[in-house]
């Protein structure tokens, strides 16, 4: 499929490695990155390559996606030590969305706040 971006979207930058970010994992389909802000000692964003405002835009725009994101928190969760963590999409301003391209949270090792 066509991977849109958006020049003005922070995430597509940090994809597209024009603003830097710790990157922990990338492929064809997702890049994943360290949260500037944890709220957890785990805390990894996981975001589709193609811009979508949000998880259930992109569950629309290709039907796999969501399923790769959360299949890729597993594997990433594993390879830095967690086999229990938390995964959350935040949706919308009023739940505390603040990026507007779709990222799954994932957390692990105790959360000491929400990411909202
Ligand atoms: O779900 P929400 O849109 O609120 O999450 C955005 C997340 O992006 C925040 O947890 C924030 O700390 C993170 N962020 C980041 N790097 C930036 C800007 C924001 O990791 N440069």
């Amino acid at each position: 499929m066509r991977v849109g971006t958006d020049a003005n979207c922070l995430f597509c930058k940090i994809i597209a490695g024009e603003v830097p970010g710790d990157v922990v994992h990338r492929d064809d389909r997702l890049v994943a990155f360290r949260d500037i802000s944890p709220k957890a000692p785990l805390h990894v964003l996981i975001a589709p390559r193609d811009h979508q405002p949000n998880a259930a835009a992109s569950a629309t725009a290709d039907p796999t996606i969501v399923g790769e994101l959360v299949a890729s928190a597993a594997v990433i969760a594993e390879r830095e030590g967690y086999g229990a963590y938390n995964l959350l999409f935040n949706t919308g301003a009023e739940a505390g969305q603040t990026i507007f391209h779709t990222h799954l949270h994932l957390l692990a090792g105790g959360i000491t706040a929400l990411p909202v």
